[in-house]
Formats: C-alpha cells, structure tokens, sequence
C-alpha cells in the first residue's frame, strides 16, 4: 500500500510518499481500508518531533473507512462496517490497523469523509464545552482561532449550549466564517484582552479556549473574569514557557487546565457517548463540518504547510 512515512522528524519535507508493507492488524485490531484522512495540527508536532515518537512512523491520526479484517477477538465490528476513529497512529496510509476498543460505527447519515472531518476536532470541541468548562446559558466564553478546525465546531457546540461566542480570527474571510458559525462578536488577536473587557462591560469571560498557546496564553489570562477558566488545549504558535501559580491568584483566583481528549474518552463508554452525540448532530444538520481542503494523500506535505501557515479554515482532508 502507499503511505507517508516520517524517518526523520522536521519540516513539511519529513513527510516521505511512499510504499510499504500492509498492516497486519492483531487478535483485538480491525484492519480498515481508509476511505478519508483527517489532518490535525497534531499531526505536526509528531511530524516535528515536539512529540517525539519511535522512526519511523505513519503519521495521521484520523481517519475513516470501510472493515477489511478484523481480529480472532472481535466480537462488535464486521467486514463492511463503516467506521471512524481518533487517537490512533497510522492514519496516512490506504489501509490503517485500529484496535477494536477504538472503532466508532458511523451512522448510516454520516459518509466516512465526514466522520473523518469531525471526529478528532468535534470530540475536542465536545469535551472543551461540555466537561473542562460546562458552558451555561448566557455565559462569556472567548475562543481563540474561531475558523479554524476546532474553532468552528466548538463556536457552534457553545452556541448550542446557549453561551456567547467571542471569537478571535487572523483575517477578514475567517470573521466570515466565525459569525455564519454564530459567533456573536468577532475580533483580531492584536489588544484582545481589552476588546474582550469591552465586550463584557469590564468584567471578562467565564472561559478561554485557547490552542493558540505561546502567542495568546498572556492576554487569556487577561480576558478572564474572577474565577474564570483558561483551558489551554494546544500550541499552535508555539509553546507557553512555565507559569508562576500566583499568577492566577493576581488575575481572580483563576483556574488554568491543560486538557487533552485522551483523558476525556478514557472509557470505551465515554468515547461512544460523546461520538454518538457529535456525530448525531452531524447527521441531523445541527452541527456543520467545514471542508475547506481535500489533498491527494500524496500530497501531505502541502496541506501541513497550508495548516501551519495559517491559510486553512475548518477541517483539511487527505484522500488515499
Ligand atoms: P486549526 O485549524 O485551528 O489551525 C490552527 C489555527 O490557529 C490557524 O488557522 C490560525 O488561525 C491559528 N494560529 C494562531 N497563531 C498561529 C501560528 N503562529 N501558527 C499557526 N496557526 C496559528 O487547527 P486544529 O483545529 O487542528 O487545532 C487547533 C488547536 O487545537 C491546536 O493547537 C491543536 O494542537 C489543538 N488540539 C488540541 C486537542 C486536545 O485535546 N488538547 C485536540 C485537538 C486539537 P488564525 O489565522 O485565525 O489565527
């Protein structure tokens, strides 16, 4: 089969098209034949090394397909079924091994490339507004990158739960974006924190989700009200250094978290709950997935330069 291969972490250019052996998937594992390829921005800190990884891999993911095998053991999931998955290296290739405990069965509703699209980023977006911070009716709530993958569905899972959207984006057609999501306010990153004081008659939000990280973790803090929530869920601009905790009492008794959605599907329950739900929404309309790119898989490289050069919106696809 073809896949991308990393020997060598680093640059776009690490990712390597090429030719290998299939997988062999074990006695607790579904072989799948990928049908769509999620891209995450964690796709490139595996691809840098910033989370070093044994060489080499296949990077990816994400994914979604059709069952092509399945183990001895695997009582749930049957040649044919069409599934998704997250959280499982080894989705940039046309065939991919996920274990059992992993498969998420699609709905009739919802076509592979959409599961592909939303898996990863709408768990993340779920768990962001349903469980770090359970956002009520009427609550502020600042999300950072607001037109980008996590940004859009999360926008619209806070909306769904009856808070308020402010949002920040880099450029004119992201607002755009951003506001059709139902962003109520939306802004540019440069002074934010005293645009968000503004938006909220001095008082700041209940909650920042920031994955920006390095460039924006300062003026997060800064936007919080008393007590307010910083949840810090990536770094796309870079890594934010140590934090003095006395730093969150001057700013309010704050809370800060660093949470990542491994620990929020940690039971095969859990996970299953949360898809049902987002892919649910998926399939009824509620909530809309924006594909904004799709790329020959051959063509990895280009997408992780668009994604880290900031020129995407929503979600970015790879097809074998
Ligand atoms: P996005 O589609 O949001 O792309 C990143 C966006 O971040 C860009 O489009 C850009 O939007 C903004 N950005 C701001 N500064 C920079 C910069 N210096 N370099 C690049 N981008 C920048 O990506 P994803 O939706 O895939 O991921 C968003 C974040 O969520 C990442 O940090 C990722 O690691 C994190 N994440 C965390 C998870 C978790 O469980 N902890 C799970 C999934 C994702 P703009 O131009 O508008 O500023």
């Amino acid at each position: 089969m073809h896949a991308i291969v990393v020997t060598t972490p680093g640059g776009s250019s690490a990712l390597e098209y090429t030719e290998v052996p299939d997988p062999v998937p074990g006695p607790d594992d579904v072989l799948v034949d990928v049908q769509a390829i999620g891209v995450n921005f964690i796709d490139v800190y595996h691809r840098e090394g910033r989370y070093p990884l044994p060489t080499p891999f296949v990077p990816g993911s994400e994914g979604a397909g059709t069952v092509a095998a399945v183990g001895a053991n695997v009582t749930d999931v049957a040649v044919g079924d069409r599934v998704g998955w997250q959280g499982v290296l080894g989705g940039y290739a046309q065939k991919a091994v996920v274990p059992a405990a992993k498969v998420i069965p699609l709905p009739d509703e919802v076509s592979p490339e959409l599961a592909a699209a939303v898996l990863l980023q709408g768990l993340t977006a779920h768990y962001l507004s349903h469980s770090t911070y359970a956002v009520n009716t009427g609550d502020d709530t600042l999300v950072h990158a607001a037109a980008g993958g996590v940004g859009l569905l999360l926008t619209q899972m806070v909306k769904l739960r009856g808070g308020r959207v402010i949002g920040t984006v880099s450029t004119e057609e992201k607002e755009k974006l951003a506001r059709d999501a139902g962003a109520d306010d939306v802004i540019r990153y440069e002074g934010f924190a005293g645009a968000v004081r503004e938006l909220t008659d001095g008082r700041g939000v209940h909650v920042v989700y920031d994955g920006v990280g390095k460039a924006t973790f300062d003026d997060s803090l800064a936007s919080l009200r008393v007590r307010g929530m910083m949840a810090l869920y990536g770094a796309a601009s870079g890594a934010v250094p140590p934090v003095d905790p006395q730093r969150l009492n001057q700013g309010g008794s704050l809370f800060l978290t660093r949470p990542t959605l491994a620990h929020y599907t940690v039971t095969r329950e859990e996970l299953l709950a949360r898809a049902g739900e987002v892919l649910g929404w998926v399939g009824s309309g509620a909530l809309k997935v924006h594909i904004s790119g799709r790329y020959p898989l051959a063509e990895a490289k280009r997408a992780h330069d668009d994604l880290e050069g900031r020129r995407t919106t929503g979600k970015l696809l790879l097809i074998p």
